[in-house]
């Protein structure tokens, strides 16, 4: 599948917004092309396509990609053979072709589980850079193309059943669909072998992650079924938590996101796997009952709290992400104040707060006015910014003096950093750039919002 443009061959150059799991869609998309003959440019000056994988999440998110267009347009108008490709979000969320309006210049628009048609769309529109319009074969087919880490993200799931009011996912990447256990085990036996020591496992309600190939799961796995139906189906995201964490090489297993009503009794042990960091995301989104009804996020504050609580009797210490949306259309002060005081009562380490943006296509756009001012929005916003920095000192405070494990991932100069196994950014002095990607024992002397500071500690 040579390509026959020019002598070093086509290239591509892709600009990537949003999650995890864009970066690792955007992964497969460079797996993809460089299987046709393409290679990688970080320009647009000398690249035969360009492409943007989009995050429709909120406004600001498209209205950048609405300004990386006009540049985009002004290339088309300097060299008009270059292909124009646009996929993510913003292209699964089009469903009246507005979107697609906005963006002039493009050539091809696609939902993500459609990049598989990219061989074929790329021989129809230019010939000349590819000589096989062979079909990908399927989605997670694709062999992502890393950038060689110690840390790699594996999707094991793309789509959502869910539907919640605020969200796009389920419209934008279609419904839940799992990938064979064989395939993830497979993938991640190839990372360790070349190198990677941490993996991140993928999917929009990961721990609703069901296998199709059970039968991989070995003997002595324990929260291995042997029957199949009703709740059982649910334990395969513990089993498969298993599995990886006997891969040899695997020191470090983290994963995002799931959801409250997926957190069966066996994930929750799980979590005490040996190789399980010591951190949990887990969406809350709201603390009020009618404003998680208005979401449609099927569980309660009890139910999620009662979730929160069996995870930190099961594993004592471990620190707690959450996702929170405030501003969200009906929300009154008293349901805004019914989220702060969830806040505390689950003692998070982290939030990710989002101040709501209405997104067409999605239910919350049909249904809801969106009638929290933005003011309203912003000083919502600002204080649960705060107390959240407040409650992540004191948090972080508490481990100066202890010893933390490290996995470094840069070294600049002086000093190196990575994350601990609660997810915080930890720096340290070290001038050896051959420490990254090797885990490393840390003792914590100071203390602030965003990060812990230490020294090595030196093992005799
Ligand atoms: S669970 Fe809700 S927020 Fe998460 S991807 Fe599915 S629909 Fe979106």
């Amino acid at each position: 599948m040579l390509a026959s443009a020019e002598m070093s061959g086509p290239k591509f150059h892709l600009v990537t917004y949003g999650c995890q799991m864009n970066k690792n869609d955007s992964e497969r998309i460079a797996g993809l092309l460089s299987g046709l003959g393409f290679s990688e440019t970080a320009t647009d000056d000398d690249a035969d396509l360009v492409l943007l994988n989009t995050c429709s999440v909120r406004q600001t998110a498209e209205d950048r990609v609405y300004g990386k267009m006009k540049e985009f347009a002004e290339l088309k108008a300097r060299r008009p053979e270059v292909i124009v490709a646009v996929t993510g979000c913003m292209a699964g969320r089009d469903t009246d072709g507005a979107i697609r309006e906005r963006l002039a210049p493009v050539d091809l628009f696609f939902p993500t589980p459609e990049m598989v048609k990219l061989p074929r769309w790329i021989a129809e529109l230019r010939p000349d850079l590819v000589n096989s319009a062979d079909l990908a074969e399927d989605y997670f087919k694709i062999a992502p193309l890393r950038v060689p880490s110690a840390q790699a993200f594996v999707s094991i799931q793309t789509g959502c059943n869910k539907f919640c009011t605020y969200c796009v996912v389920p419209y934008a990447r279609g419904l839940e669909k799992n990938r064979p256990a064989a395939d993830v085990l497979q993938e991640i036996r190839e990372l360790a072998a070349h190198g990677v020591v941490e993996v991140t496992l993928l999917g929009q309600t990961v721990n609703s992650y069901r296998s199709s190939d059970p039968e991989v799961f070995s003997s002595e796995n324990p929260y291995r079924e042997t029957r199949r139906g009703g709740d059982v189906f649910w334990n395969d995201f513990a089993a498969l938590l298993w599995e990886v964490n006997q891969m040899p090489g695997i020191e470090r297993i983290h994963w995002t996101a799931p959801h409250p009503n997926s957190m069966t009794d066996k994930v929750i042990d799980a979590l005490n796997l040996p190789k399980q960091v010591n951190y949990l995301h887990l969406p809350v989104q709201a603390g009020s009952n009618a404003t998680l009804f208005r979401m449609n996020r099927k569980y309660t504050r009890e139910k999620y709290m009662e979730v929160i609580e069996k995870v930190k009797a099961a594993r004592p210490g471990i620190a707690l992400g959450t996702d929170i949306i405030v501003g969200f259309p009906g929300e009154t002060e008293q349901d805004f104040e019914d989220t702060v005081s969830l806040y505390r009562e689950a003692d998070f380490d982290i939030s990710y707060t989002a101040q709501y943006s209405p997104r067409s296509g999605t239910l919350g756009f049909k249904l809801y006015e969106d009638d929290v001012p933005r003011e309203e929005k912003k000083r919502r916003w600002e204080r649960l910014q705060r107390m959240m920095e407040g409650i992540t000192l004191r948090k972080n405070q508490a481990f100066v003096g202890k010893t933390v494990s490290v996995l470094a991932d840069r070294c600049d100069g002086a000093w190196a950093s990575g994350n601990t196994q609660e997810m915080k950014l930890c720096r340290f002095r070290c001038a050896d750039p051959s420490i990254v990607g090797t885990i490393v024992p840390i003792q914590v002397t100071q203390a602030l919002e965003w990060q812990l500071v230490g020294e090595r500690e030196m093992r005799s």
